[in-house]
């Protein structure tokens, strides 16, 4: 008798921790509703083959689409976080022509010049030939062997999507970009400053060209390290685009079409390792409900996926609970503080010493300029304005403003955690923090873009899915029902662009 009621009382305390569901598909909260989350959830749902029985709490403290966002100026939306997004960029591609969301050509027949604080470096002409002839005056042909170089890279780059397509997932980044190319881990560990001069490039060229596109597109010089210096060099490119309507329509789209979603709009605050021995445990989250600001604890979840930076720099810190005495759980680094300020107005082009308006100026010396870019804008729709978006690394004052413009109708002004700080110290390495526990930002350490966080998205979503296949093996056995039940291939999207 006695030891009948001890088999009831363990099976009662480990039935509902080692039976996943009866499919063995299981119940997963994803933190954050930015491009990093909703690839991820997107990707989930389609290795678990639309299964009703997935269920994704989507726990959002803020706006859906976070860093991608866009800024409302005399009743036109404008795009205030990321807004460009590179051709080759194939995720962000699928996603677009998924979703049936228009691509929008940017900077196609507009003019930029290179500002050093005081005079122009470089300015573009509306002629092609003219422009080519002075950039080889002035930089030789270290432009076009940079180009061939980094298209090179792209190459390279691109393998990530084969991989993916054959539902490899990589537990850190150095292991995913070594997958892509052996040398690009040992890039994290140089400057872009010193790789370019040790592959011949001088100093004039690095330091103006290079040095303008790392302001714009990181606000950070070339002391970081040349895996980021190469995205932002790819970042300059010509073949670039937005979506039309705004970026922020890929994340909402992706998670407002998902059957198996459920938002949650609420700031977590807690994970909670709950376990009951090693082999059975789940994971409970504290948050702060939207409505009444009241500390709620979540369901149980078999999954945690975290879709946001985790630096203490970060608003909405999340505190790791009971887990392991082993782990550590810490962030370093911290990430750029930028600031977007939104003119509605005149530039004053005389201050620029121009005789003529040109669309983006940018900046290669944001010690010195105080802006690191100022840019007309199109609004998300693709209209042709009188905004301006200026990048800068503090908040400019309205004296400054006021010699910058001759005229301003509207100012706002945005302060974005935006990237993080770079060195050539490697700051987060980890997708997988635990066991089912996973982390998208880590990628950003390599480099910030929207591409990136689709891609450690997908990543985290393929770690999930074999890992608790694993999972699902070990408990039902390989040859069990429910193991079959699921679906054997991972969906393919690469050969399609
Ligand atoms: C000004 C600016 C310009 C940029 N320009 C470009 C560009 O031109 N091209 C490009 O490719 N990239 C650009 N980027 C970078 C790009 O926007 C980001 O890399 C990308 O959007 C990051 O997406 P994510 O989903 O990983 O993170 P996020 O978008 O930051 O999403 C994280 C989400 O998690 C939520 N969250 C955080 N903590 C909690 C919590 N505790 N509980 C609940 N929710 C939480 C946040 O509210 C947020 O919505 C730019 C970024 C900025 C800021």
């Amino acid at each position: 008798m006695k030891a009948y009621k001890y088999v009831f009382f363990s099976l009662t305390l480990i039935l509902p921790t080692t039976i996943c569901t009866e499919d063995c598909i299981p119940k997963i909260a994803i933190i954050g509703g930015g491009i990093g989350g909703a690839s991820a959830s997107h990707f989930l749902n389609e290795l678990f083959n639309n299964n009703k029985l997935l269920k994704i709490d989507l726990f959002e403290g803020n706006e859906i689409g976070g860093r991608l966002a866009t800024v409302n100026i005399n009743e036109n939306n404008y795009e205030s976080g990321g807004a460009i997004i590179h051709n080759r960029n194939k995720l962000m591609k699928y996603f677009a022509k998924y979703l049936g969301l228009e691509e929008r050509n940017m900077f196609a027949d507009e003019r930029f010049g290179i500002w050093s604080g005081n005079e122009f470096l470089f300015e573009d002409s509306s002629y092609e030939v003219v422009t080519l002839a002075k950039l080889i005056y002035r930089y030789g042909l270290q432009p076009f062997y940079l180009d061939r170089f980094v298209n090179a890279l792209i190459t390279d780059f691109h393998k990530i999507y084969e991989l993916q397509d054959n539902g490899i997932g990589f537990d850190n980044v150095t292991s995913l970009l070594s997958a892509m190319n052996e040398e690009f881990p040992q890039w994290l560990e140089e400057s872009i400053k010193d790789r370019l001069s040790r592959m011949g490039y001088d100093e004039q060229f690095i330091d103006e060209m290079v040095k303008t596109t790392i302001v714009v597109n990181y606000g950070q010089s070339t002391d970081i390290h040349s895996f980021a210096g190469f995205v932002s060099v790819a970042g300059a490119g010509t073949s670039l685009w937005s979506v039309k309507g705004g970026n922020k329509e890929v994340p909402k789209q992706l998670i407002s079409r998902n059957k198996n979603i459920r938002v949650v709009p609420a700031v977590v605050k807690k994970i909670i390792y709950s376990s009951e021995d090693d082999r059975t445990f789940k994971y409970i989250l504290y948050y702060i409900d939207e409505e009444n600001s009241q500390v709620k604890k979540s369901d149980v979840y078999d999954v945690v996926i975290i879709a946001t930076p985790l630096t203490q720099d970060q608003s909405m810190s999340i505190e790791f609970v009971n887990f392991p005495n082993d782990i550590n759980f810490k962030f370093p680094g911290n990430y750029q503080t930028t600031y977007a300020t939104f003119v509605k107005g005149q530039l004053n082009i005389s201050y620029f010493g121009l005789d003529y308006p040109i669309d983006n100026i940018l900046s290669c010396n944001p010690e010195k300029s105080i802006l690191s870019s100022v840019g007309n804008l199109c609004s998300v729709e693709g209209i042709k304005s009188d905004v301006w978006k200026i990048f800068s690394r503090n908040p400019l004052k309205k004296n400054i403003i006021n010699k910058l413009f001759k005229k301003t109708d509207e100012v706002k002004e945005i302060e974005w955690k935006a990237y993080p700080k770079y060195s050539t110290e490697i700051y987060a390495n980890k997708f997988k923090l635990y066991d089912h526990l996973y982390h998208v930002n880590a990628i950003e350490w390599a480099a910030s873009a929207m591409e990136m966080s689709a891609i450690g998205g997908r990543n985290v979503a393929i770690l999930a899915y074999n890992n608790y296949e694993q999972k699902c093996k070990d408990i039902h056995g390989e040859n069990s029902k429910a193991y079959f039940k699921r679906k054997k291939s991972v969906p393919k999207f690469h050969s399609e662009f």
